[in-house]
């Protein structure tokens, strides 16, 4: 199969401030990003790479799989799947990926003691880093700690012809809620320039501690969490070249739609 690489690089020096809870920035690491959240929103559910090839471009991150057959966590160089049910597997190196975010994750920033009634409530203090550090970059964040309550779902995977993801999952999603539960959350922000390639703002999806429990985070509470963020100044990104790819309109407007699978 040939693929395409785009590599757009935002040479924008990173200014980190210096203050106690933060470490500077190691190095100027790169997202990386398999098709288009809009590609994916429109049935473009078959694989671009394999899990094996995915992990040659990072170890933290979020995504789907073949024919949206779970949600996908990427924690510390292992690709997680959350099936329908709500339970958790490791992928295996030859699945393959219609769609991810990953990156290889420095903690650019580490902050304790982070306390959410509420997704939106997480999602201010997230955005509050992100305006002191620019909004323009991008960010991969870790939080974990115990959630006192979280709500994320997953969906069955998807049979050919593919319906558009937004109709999916009016049947498809499941849902699960869990109390006092530890994990981590992984969490992508895209700036909002990235509104036709993905989505702007923060996507989160999280994993249990045990490694049993996860799903796309729709709701959640976090008590006493630690924070760690990474900041991201590169952005490539690899598109499929087959004709199902090709025929489609990438240009309309998604964002209503993307909203409604993203649950905000
Ligand atoms: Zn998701």
């Amino acid at each position: 199969m040939k693929k395409l690489v785009i590599a757009l690089l935002l040479s924008l020096a990173l200014a980190v401030s210096a203050s106690a809870q933060e470490v500077p920035a190691q190095k100027s690491d790169r997202l990386f990003q398999v098709a288009l959240l809009q590609s994916l929103m429109q049935g473009e559910y078959d694989g671009v790479v394999t899990v094996g090839e995915l992990k040659q471009y990072g170890d933290t991150g979020i995504g789907t799989f073949q024919a949206v057959n779970g949600e996908m966590i990427v924690l510390d160089g292992t690709v997680y799947r959350a099936v329908w049910d709500g339970s958790v597997e490791v992928a295996p190196d030859d699945e393959t990926v219609p769609f991810a975010n990953v990156t290889f994750f420095d903690a650019d920033i580490k902050a304790g003691n982070v306390n959410a009634d509420s997704m939106s409530e997480l999602k201010s203090i997230l955005n509050s880093v992100v305006r002191k550090h620019g909004r323009n970059q991008f960010y991969m964040a870790k939080i974990t700690g115990l959630m006192p309550s979280i709500l994320v779902r997953s969906e069955l995977k998807q049979e050919e012809p593919y319906k558009l993801l937004n109709d999916a999952l009016k049947t498809d999603q499941r849902e699960f809620t869990y109390s006092d539960i530890r994990g981590t959350v992984v969490a992508l922000y895209c700036p909002d320039y990235m509104e036709g390639l993905n989505t702007a703002g923060w996507h989160l999806h999280f994993i249990s501690e045990d490694r049993q429990k996860g799903g796309h985070v729709l709701d959640l509470a976090v008590k006493d969490g630690t924070l760690e963020l990474d900041i991201i100044s590169e952005f490539a990104m690899i598109v499929p070249n087959r004709e199902s790819f090709n025929g489609k309109g990438l240009s309309i407007n998604m964002k209503e739609a993307i909203q409604q699978v993203e649950g905000n």
